[in-house]
């Protein structure tokens, strides 16, 4: 019988990764490896940047249809992390930044009804979302100073429906401070019999308010890790800035706002302008980590190392939304990508984020294994009830719409400053327009998504992350490329008809 380490199958990382292949995630796939540890014993947590763990390899991206404080609460209750992106002003930036700060429950509500002490009721539609109306100073989102509530069978009973709701709203409001646990809440709901109560800052700002049905969705998906929080409990939140002059104000603003990680956005990071940028935000603010990208070569990813990075963002043109490849002939396939970025950062201990092309677990369990840390996703996420943005319906499916932040539509609202566009005489997409299918909240389908990233790493006999990478770079977990028909082979075939169910 042949010697364990005699018997030659697959190829090797270094080797596979050598030939002047530029491979996808698809187009390699790992063999599987010994198993002597049952899936739940897989441990995920890792590194996002220097400073900052996670308990899940999950990020979501710095895009305008993808990450707003929803999505940030979301992410970071999980144990992953979003990164509010910066196509808006600073101001609007920072108050995303508090919004999601100021939580300490799962979720944002989306649709809060206010009204101004001045204002009437007429239509009872306003009380189709909550089973009351909230009276804010100026009846908006924006300032939420709590003054009372307008409860439905109030309203019911008033005569006079044009009464200023001054006049009849309850005042003294019975609250919980927004600093209380989802399970405090819950609690205090269930022992006071009560169907719904708001949570309120100090200050007196109406922050959430939930509900017995909030309390048994949320009790209804699955447990993940532990959330991503900082010393008070506040969710860990991440921010994306550019390397103009304007964004060292941004940036301050963002560090003010409680931004604990900033992501500069470019998709090329390997020039003098984010060179410049890094340096100054690690001198100014020594304590916020800095995540530097995209890169895709060890060459760029050496420079930014140097220039003192806490973490690599990697990926050129792998984006679901991303036409770069095609429009500039520059680029890198994302396995290739991850791998080589990974072999030179590991050198210096610096996490790097596998960003773009993930649609499905296995290009997930594909990007850890290769070296990356952290997997950052657009469209993976942006079809949640957690994104920006509505949904609609097209052709009978429900969908919310998914953008490029180098598509046209985006870089008319300043997102051109990622791909050095904004000081050019003619704009150039980089970046389409599109639509995603509804994939319900985050808060389900990622922790099934991670069950099943354990169950790949369980196949490779890979306990965690730091296991993985050191199979792959000692040679032992073995790769190979997939054939055309081997990739056909490789996904449901043959069928007249199915139906595609994950969980
Ligand atoms: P996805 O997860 O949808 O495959 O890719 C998301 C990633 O694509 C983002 O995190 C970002 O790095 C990149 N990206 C976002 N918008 C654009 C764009 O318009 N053009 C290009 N080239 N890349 C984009």
């Amino acid at each position: 019988m042949a010697n364990l380490t005699d018997i030659e199958d697959g190829f090797s990382a270094t080797k596979l990764f050598n030939q002047g292949y530029s491979y996808t995630y698809d187009d390699v796939i790992f063999l599987p490896h010994y198993i002597d540890f049952p899936t739940d014993a897989v441990n995920l947590s890792t590194k996002l940047s220097t400073n900052i763990n996670l308990s899940v390899p999950c990020v979501a991206s710095p895009m305008d249809t993808v990450t707003e404080s929803s999505m940030a609460v979301a992410m970071a209750s999980l144990g992953g992390i979003g990164i509010i992106h910066s196509n808006n002003t600073a101001v609007e930036q920072a108050a995303l930044i508090r919004s999601a700060k100021s939580h300490r429950i799962p979720y944002v509500s989306t649709d809060i009804p206010f009204v101004n002490p001045n204002d009437c009721i007429l239509d009872s539609s306003v009380f189709d979302t909550f089973p009351c109306v909230f009276v804010t100073e100026n009846g908006c989102q924006k300032d939420r100073k709590l003054l009372g509530v307008v409860d439905k069978l109030v309203w019911n009973s008033l005569s006079d429906k044009e009464a200023r709701v001054s006049g009849y709203m309850k005042k003294n409001v019975v609250t919980l401070p927004n600093t209380s646990s989802f399970n405090d809440v819950a609690g205090y709901l269930a022992a006071n019999d009560l169907d719904l109560v708001p949570l309120v800052s100090e200050n007196g700002e109406l922050v959430d308010v939930v509900s017995g049905k909030d309390v048994e969705r949320i009790n209804g998906f699955p447990k993940l890790g532990l959330p991503t929080v900082g010393k008070g409990g506040e969710f860990l939140v991440g921010a994306s800035i550019g390397t103009r002059e304007s964004d060292k104000e941004r940036l301050k603003q963002l560090v003010d706002a409680g931004a604990d990680v900033i992501v500069i956005d470019s998709s090329q990071g390997n020039s003098i302008y984010q060179i410049e940028m890094i340096k100054y935000a690690k001198k100014m603010f020594p304590s916020i980590d800095v995540i530097g990208g995209n890169v895709v070569t060890m060459y760029q990813a050496q420079n930014l190392i140097q220039a003192g990075v806490d973490g690599l963002r990697v990926g050129m043109g792998s984006g679901s939304i991303c036409t770069t490849q095609e429009v500039c002939a520059v680029g890198r396939g994302q396995a290739t990508a991850v791998y080589k970025v990974a072999s030179i950062a590991s050198q210096s201990g610096i996490p790097i984020i596998a960003d773009g092309g993930i649609s499905n677990s296995g290009h997930i369990v594909k990007a850890l294994t290769l070296g990356a840390s952290t997997v950052m996703m657009g469209s993976f996420l942006a079809g949640s009830t957690e994104a920006p943005g509505v949904y609609e319906f097209q052709g009978g499916r429900k969908v919310k719409k998914y953008r490029g932040m180098g598509s046209l539509e985006a870089m008319t609202k300043g997102s051109d400053a990622r791909y050095l566009g904004d000081t050019a005489k003619m704009k150039i997409a980089q970046g389409v327009v599109g639509a995603v299918a509804d994939k319900g909240s985050v808060l389900k389908f990622i922790p099934y998504t991670m069950q099943a990233v354990k169950q790949g790493f369980q196949d490779l006999g890979a306990d965690s992350l730091q296991a993985a990478h050191e199979l792959l770079r000692s040679g032992t977990l073995r790769l190979e490329a997939r054939t055309g028909a081997a990739q056909i082979e490789g996904g449901v075939h043959g069928l007249v008809s199915y139906e595609k169910k994950a969980f």
